[in-house]
């Protein structure tokens, strides 16, 4: 018998695609349908995908979807104030049963990545279309899974640099340079209750990063890894009793 396929949501602000012809060529349905289609791709049958977007009701993301969610990927950027208190509070609240989370480029200064932090998160940035090489600094990593070369590039992004303010980062598994002079931790993973968190810098909405085969195989495999570990302790419930006896 095959194992249940992972349950994974991705989220996206979706308003970029929408309202910036940039975006909406490079993102025609959106880059929540294109991450959706990369976990196919990369992981088949292993994989169960629902999306959600911020103008859904409750942003798409309600307590049984949450509760229904191994892993769930956040890509937001221009409207991060829009999303609700009670929203990134369970998601919060979900990290720390062991949903894994995986944040994507701006997400960095989404509400929810920043309360996991503790941090404001903020780093340099600069719109040029350098040229990015991704090294991996972490091969025995199983984010790194597949990918044969020391390095992959990718030929036009959003330049980002240091200083990134998170906190350091339990594992590091790619540093980027840019061909503008910048470095950049672009791949970072934390534990939080028990959740496990990757951030992965690629994915500006006007460039075809999501289309990207390394950049695909790197999100799939940060999602297996940031799978709940299977096993009988899930945490508790902040809206939930759990008495001793
Ligand atoms: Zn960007």
């Amino acid at each position: 018998m095959s194992p249940s396929p992972l349950r994974v949501t991705v989220w996206n602000e979706f308003i970029n695609e929408r309202v910036l012809p940039d975006a909406g060529a490079v993102y025609p349905r959106g880059i929540h349908h294109v991450l959706r289609e990369a976990l196919e791709e990369q992981l088949g049958a292993g994989v169960q995908v629902h999306t959600a977007t911020l103008d859904e009701p409750e942003h798409g993301l309600s307590q049984q979807r949450l509760d229904e969610t191994d892993v769930l990927t956040w890509w937001g950027h221009s409207a991060h104030d829009q999303v609700q208190t009670e929203v990134v509070e369970r998601v919060l609240d979900r990290v720390w049963q062991g949903m894994g989370l995986v944040v994507l480029h701006s997400g960095h200064l989404s509400r929810i990545f920043r309360r996991l932090m503790g941090t404001s998160c903020t780093l340099r940035w600069r719109e040029a279309g350098e040229r990015e090489r991704l090294w991996v600094v972490a091969p025995s990593h199983p984010i790194a899974a597949g990918l044969s070369q020391e390095y992959f590039e990718l030929p036009q992004v959003e330049t980002y640099g240091e200083h990134f303010d998170i906190p350091a980062p339990e594992e590091l598994i790619f540093i980027s340079w840019f061909s503008g002079g910048e470095v950049f931790r672009s791949g970072c993973t934390f534990r939080r209750g028990n959740g496990k968190i990757f951030y992965f810098r690629p994915g500006h909405e006007t460039h075809p990063i999501y289309y990207h085969p390394q950049v695909r195989r790197v999100i799939a495999n940060g999602v297996g890894w940031a799978a709940p570990n299977p096993g009988p302790y899930r945490g508790r419930s902040l809206h939930a009793p759990d008495p001793l006896v």
